[in-house]
């Protein structure tokens, strides 16, 4: 049973409870849905995001930052998120994520992210952010007309800013911890000590063997210079093992990727959830592959990816949920962006799960009411 109230005009959502139900009495315990956490959402201060401010996409973004505070309660009080408009973003309608938008322009950029660390926390099990940007595209949501879908859209990119695909783990891990159980202080490359939480920013992993092999290069005769590659190839084995002692444990991993051609997710929140709604005996939820010439390819990386490969739901399946719902529609399926008038969008109880399995504590009952009934205008 879903109840909602309203007051000065604002609506309170009620969670309730079946308590009995005896002689044809059925007896409820409502109680309003509360939450500490705070969306604190800032619009850029440039020239053109000005031009939102008062209009109908400024309500819209509110709207979605208090579906937001409900849906998550923690664990941290709040979270910082910058919104931006932008023109020349071609094809591109929205884009959200950890960091600041300065750093996020090209989405997933792994060079940006040594930077996007600083705006992320850090705990033994997970990595989240406190602070996220989203950019949506000018040119298709002017800002004197009113389009509909950019709730949803907002929606999606949000849930983006909130590490969805962002923060995920698997063949294209980016961010790692090194436990010092197995590489210790004095193996560690200079650039890499005393990084807070033993946390290797692989940028700087990168540059260093660049740092590295131009040394070797520069200076050592020729003998040794055939030494170089097979170290990088060593590391490089090194940094697997590493990160495959990561996927069991230390850090959020996602995922079951023997290839990007067929990538898995297997958060276990997400995955929990999405065997209560959707098929009970399953062992993964399909992420949308990596795609080239229209064909599923391996192994592609990261930075080759465009945004939108590895980092949403897989949309294509034809799954239809216990309720009926085609996967099609879901908020975090692979092309959201695509359509203006895309109004028909829910979100699943595992999208939400995979945040809980990011870190965030999430509320599920709030996703019983459909996500127009959090949308004022
Ligand atoms: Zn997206």
């Amino acid at each position: 049973m879903n109840v909602t109230s309203q007051v000065d005009g604002k609506t309170i959502f009620y969670n309730s409870e079946l308590v009995s139900s005896a002689n044809n009495v059925w007896r409820y315990k409502i109680t309003p849905v509360e939450s500490k956490f705070k969306v604190n959402l800032k619009l850029r201060d440039d020239p053109i995001t000005n031009k939102y401010r008062g209009t109908v996409y400024e309500t819209w973004l509110n709207d979605v930052a208090r579906f937001f505070e409900k849906v998550i309660t923690g664990p941290i009080p709040e979270i910082e998120i910058t919104v931006a408009f932008d023109t020349g973003m071609d094809n591109i309608w929205g884009q959200g994520g950890p960091g600041d938008i300065a750093l996020n322009e090209g989405e997933f950029d792994v060079s940006k992210l040594p930077e996007i660390v600083d705006d992320l926390i850090i705990t033994d099990h997970h990595m989240f952010p406190f602070k996220s940007s989203c950019k949506f595209n000018a040119d298709v949501h002017k800002h004197n007309e009113k389009i509909d879908s950019f709730y949803y859209l907002a929606i999606h990119e949000f849930m983006h800013a909130f590490g969805f695909g962002a923060l995920w783990n698997g063949e294209h891990i980016i961010l790692m911890k090194v436990p010092r159980s197995i590489l210790t202080d004095w193996m560690l490359p200079d650039v890499m000590k005393g990084l807070p939480g033993d946390l290797v920013r692989l940028p700087y992993l990168l540059n260093n063997i660049k740092a590295f092999s131009d040394f070797f290069n520069g200076s050592i005769a020729g003998t040794l210079l055939g030494l170089i590659d097979p170290m990088i190839v060593e590391f490089g084995k090194m940094l697997k093992y590493l990160l495959n002692y990561n996927l069991h444990g230390r850090i959020n991993y996602i995922g079951n990727h023997t290839s990007t051609s067929y990538p898995r997710y297997t958060g276990q929140n997400g995955l929990q959830q999405y065997r209560l709604d959707v098929q009970q005996n399953a062992t993964h939820i399909q992420i949308y592959p990596t795609i080239t010439n229209g064909n599923r390819v391996e192994n592609k990386p990261l930075p080759e990816t465009g945004g939108t490969e590895l980092v949403h739901w897989d949309k294509t399946t034809g799954i239809i949920d216990k309720f009926g719902r085609n996967l099609n529609d879901e908020i975090m399926g692979s092309t959201i962006e695509e359509g203006v008038g895309k109004l028909n969008c829910w979100m699943g109880t595992w999208t939400l799960g995979s945040l809980a399995d990011i870190g965030w504590t999430v509320d599920y009952t709030l996703l019983n009411w459909p996500l127009s009934r959090f949308k004022s205008v």
